[in-house]
């Protein structure tokens, strides 16, 4: 039926589209794609050639509209590259449209880069702050570390392998020596999870840019705050109820 469909697709290994999603893909009226010769590949894959229209940051004011106007009467694909749309990719703005026109709007889960990383490195997962790249430029990146550094979660910080070594540098410098990983090429041949404090992972990449695509994982600050003595005495008084 018409509307917009988030499709997310696989972040290495073609095992990882859903079944839901190449069903989605093989009867969308048009499937809209960050990179279509990338998309092309996918979509050979499962053996359909539906029609599709390039959406990304440099198309994407000019784009929207006509897309927003199809998915009255067709059902409309976002892909991205890899994984799933939005989360570090283009599509937040055609989501609002959507909805705003009244459209369908309609999600097909999968691969997640970031997510993906969590579940490898091991550290802890209740609260967690995905800060998608970090600015580039040192100062802005500074900025930001320090921010992220009062919040207490675990960050996901996604980079590229020629980038990680400076970015390791300037987390251990405003982080101290938190535990961290380094996961690379998730779900493909030479995927890894590189454990270690941010000091000791800094060092470890100095001189080693690695090859892929890869997600850093930072545990919380240190220790959490001392419990009050008002909620030391309530677990204290709920634990004697338990008692025979
Ligand atoms: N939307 C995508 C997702 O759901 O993960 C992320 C797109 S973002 C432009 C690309 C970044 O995602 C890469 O630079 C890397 O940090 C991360 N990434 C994507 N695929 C990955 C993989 N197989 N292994 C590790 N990191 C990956």
């Amino acid at each position: 039926s018409p509307g917009l469909y988030i499709v997310a697709t696989p972040i290495g290994n073609l095992g990882d589209l859903s079944p839901r999603a190449a069903d989605i893909l093989s009867r969308a009226a048009v499937v809209a794609a960050e990179d279509t010769r990338v998309t092309a590949v996918l979509l050979r894959h499962i053996g359909t050639k539906p029609p599709m229209v390039p959406y990304h940051d440099h198309n994407a004011d000019q784009m929207r509209p006509q897309l927003i106007a199809r998915m009255a009467s067709e059902a409309v694909a976002l892909v991205s590259d890899a994984g799933t749309p939005l989360i570090s990719d283009p599509g937040y703005k055609l989501v609002r449209d959507a909805r705003a026109a009244g459209h369908a709007v309609v999600t097909i889960p999968g691969p997640c880069a970031a997510i993906a990383a969590l579940t490898l490195a091991g550290l802890p997962t209740d609260r967690f702050l995905f800060a998608g790249f970090l600015p580039s430029k040192a100062k802005a990146r500074s900025e930001t570390i320090a921010e992220l550094g009062a919040i207490r979660a675990t960050l996901v910080l996604y980079e590229s392998g020629p980038r990680l070594a400076a970015t390791l540098a300037a987390l251990a410098e405003g982080l101290g020596d938190r535990d961290a990983a380094v996961t690379r090429e998730i779900t493909k041949r030479y995927e890894e999870a590189v454990t270690g404090t941010l000091p000791v992972l800094a060092a470890r990449y100095a001189d080693a840019p690695p090859k892929g695509e890869i997600v850093i994982v930072v545990g919380p600050p240190g220790a959490p705050p001392p419990a009050s003595s008002e909620d030391a005495d309530a677990a204290l008084v709920e634990a004697l109820t338990r008692l025979p």
